[in-house]
């Protein structure tokens, strides 16, 4: 404590920090965005960095902080951060229809769909203001198809209008017996919009909603399942918080058991995986993490609290929700830039994220293959 004390003191003489930066409070970023990045250092200094959880304190006065930087600060203390590995199962036994279920994965398949919306253009949202042939309205228009394709009946799900075009999400749905829940997986399929990238953020997590839905779709399932191809993520979340305000409204919301997010699964060189949700739910982030461990070869960390992405909306409205994201201690260096590109990606390690979340859902739902 002393040797602290004494450490801001020298850092105050030396200029280096204000007094606000000593004994403010600390903030957790809810971007890692590179710009976003340079934006907050001219404001604040870091004060814990580990994992998905980046906390600064500020070095001017709050009224000082652009309103675009604030909007990204939510203030969170060290006390309230996980981000460490699971506790390894006691029982590592496996189930052999979840293994049958599991072995349907392919990971050139989801390679493919990952290459095909990679190359589809600019796919920001903001590129529906340029262009009627956007590439976001090109992947909208793949996700679409290859979601019909697989017998899912398909809903596009408009929520904001734009210059040359519509914003929308894609919905896929499979109904169950009435009454039953529903099971939502979801991927944000916009990228910040350099052509024909966003390659790891996000086409590898909308090829894994079409690589589950196409697994799935040999099946039988006890629950309603409801794929979701989101946009506007880039944009603070937007096709999502607008899909979880329509979904509230018809009172679909509260039949939704749970729901599972995939964005950047595809960047690796620890084979770790990190499972983020908020504390409420670290009993449920902590059983997703066990059939991490029985069923693929990943090395599963729980991160906390949640945040930057599609899970956000569902776990403010209650729903048990994790994010599948890969390894964020050693990520991908080329996030939100031009050289998010496929080739440096792994598709193998992708298709283990899958096959995780595909025994998430064989663990709480009955599926029975279809004849
Ligand atoms: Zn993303």
């Amino acid at each position: 404590m002393i040797k602290t004390l004494l450490l801001a003191v020298s850092l105050l003489a030396a200029g280096r920090l204000s007094a606000q930066a000593v004994s403010g409070p600390s903030y957790l970023l809810l971007s890692h965005d590179p710009a976003f990045l340079v934006e907050v250092a001219k404001i604040s200094e870091t004060v814990y960095a580990k994992g998905r959880a980046r906390l600064v304190r500020l070095t001017v006065p709050e009224g000082e902080v652009p309103a675009a930087v604030r909007a990204l600060l939510r203030p969170a203390s060290p006390a309230d951060i996980r981000y460490s590995p699971a506790a390894a199962p006691a029982d590592k036994s496996t189930d052999p229809a979840v293994l049958a279920l599991l072995a349907g994965v392919n990971s050139a398949r989801l390679m493919g769909y990952a290459d095909t919306i990679t190359m589809s253009g600019k796919r920001g949202a903001r590129d529906l203001d340029a262009s009627a042939a956007s590439g976001n309205r090109l992947a909208a228009d793949y996700m679409e198809n290859a979601l019909r394709g697989m017998g899912y009946a398909t809903e596009r799900h408009c929520y904001k209008d734009r210059k040359k075009d519509k914003e929308c999400n894609i919905l896929a749905r499979s109904a169950a017996a009435s009454g039953a829940r529903t099971i939502a997986v979801v991927g944000h399929m916009d990228s910040v919009g350099h052509e024909n990238a966003g390659a790891d953020d996000n086409a590898s997590g909308a090829a894994g909603v079409l690589e589950m839905a196409k697994v799935l779709s040999a099946y039988k399932a006890d629950h309603n399942l409801l794929f979701i191809a989101a946009n506007g993520e880039e944009t603070g979340i937007a096709g999502t918080y607008a899909l979880a305000k329509k979904l509230k409204a018809s009172g679909e919301m509260s039949s939704i058991a749970w729901a599972i997010n995939m964005d950047m699964i595809a960047w690796n060189r620890n084979g770790s995986v990190d499972i983020e949700t908020n504390r409420e739910f670290s009993a449920h982030a902590e059983w997703v993490a066990g059939l991490a461990s029985v069923y693929t070869r990943l090395k599963p960390n729980i991160s906390m609290p949640a945040w930057g992405s599609d899970h956000v909306p569902f776990l403010d409205a209650g729903v048990p929700t994790y994010l599948s994201i890969e390894s964020w201690e050693d990520h991908n260096p080329c996030y939100h830039q031009a050289c998010d590109r496929m080739a440096p990606l792994s598709w193998d390690y992708a298709a283990d994220i899958v096959r995780l979340n595909l025994a998430v859902i064989a663990g709480k739902a009955r599926l029975t293959p279809k004849k």
